[in-house]
């Protein structure tokens, strides 16, 4: 399969300029995340996004990125991924928000994304919440050296299973680095090939889209949200890590700077 042919060993020097990066890409999520109310447009909190990350020194990876209009992503509900900010969407305090960032500074890029609501959650919304968080870091704890990469992705299915989540296919997870996406993907299911071994160096993105009914989705006329095609509700949680001697290192991880 030529989508596991190529992978990239980031050399000690990519991997500081990357470090600084995904912890700006880090700070700005935890920023986020304790600023967006109910009552806020998407378009707000893109605009809130583009803020903080100015702030940090950096730029957005994402705006321009094969076109996209945004600073970040931000989807609601049934909506998997890539959903942009606009002025007519209300946040509401039932919605769950899903927001993807990325900051880019100095040859690094970091990504990461979280999926949150506001007050008690209904048991189902919670339920697939906890799941795609847990399957992200059970994907963490199976990115070690001499792994491969269907070692991760058998560590996420099995965790969503557990649930009977919907894992969507047709987007995965990813090298990221030096440049948004690099080799090799990072897939959310188990595939016929295992995909390279796992070397330091490597820098991936994990990041489970698992849906509370079908897997199935589809796009927006708008030409990137990607939402769920029975409507049910989405999460999305990503870390970037980096695979050393011992355990991965979660460079996006919640630091005080
Ligand atoms: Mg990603």
């Amino acid at each position: 399969m030529a989508l596991f042919r190529d992978y990239v060993i980031h050399t000690p020097e990519e991997i500081e300029k990357i470090r600084r990066a995904m912890q700006m890409t880090a700070q700005v999520r935890d920023q986020l995340v304790a600023l967006v109310k109910p009552g806020m447009s998407t378009l707000q909190i893109d605009q809130l996004a583009g803020e903080l990350i100015r702030a940090t020194g950096g730029t957005s990876g994402f705006l321009n990125y094969h076109g996209f209009p945004g600073n970040i992503c931000i989807s609601l509900n049934d909506e998997v991924v890539h959903g942009i900010g606009v002025a007519h969407r209300i946040v509401q305090e039932s919605d769950i928000v899903s927001i993807d960032i990325g900051v880019a500074y100095d040859g690094g890029v970091g990504d990461t994304a979280v999926t949150f609501g506001f007050g008690s959650l209904p048991r189902d919304t919670q339920r697939l919440l906890t799941a795609t968080k847990e399957a992200l870091m059970a994907g963490i704890a199976a990115a070690k050296k001499g792994n491969y990469i269907r070692d991760i992705s058998r560590a996420v299915e099995k965790r969503a299973m557990a649930d009977q989540l919907g894992i969507v296919r047709e987007m995965v997870g990813h090298g990221v680095g030096v440049h948004l996406h690099e080799p090799p993907d990072v897939p959310n299911y188990v595939t016929p090939v295992r995909g390279p071994k796992l070397v330091p160096g490597m820098v991936l993105a994990i990041e489970p889209m698992l849906n509370l009914g079908s897997n199935r989705i589809k796009q927006d006329s708008d030409g990137w949200t990607i939402r769920t095609r029975d409507g049910s509700l989405s999460a999305h949680f990503e870390h970037s890590i980096l695979i050393t001697e011992q355990q991965p290192e979660i460079l996006t991880w919640p630091k005080t700077m």
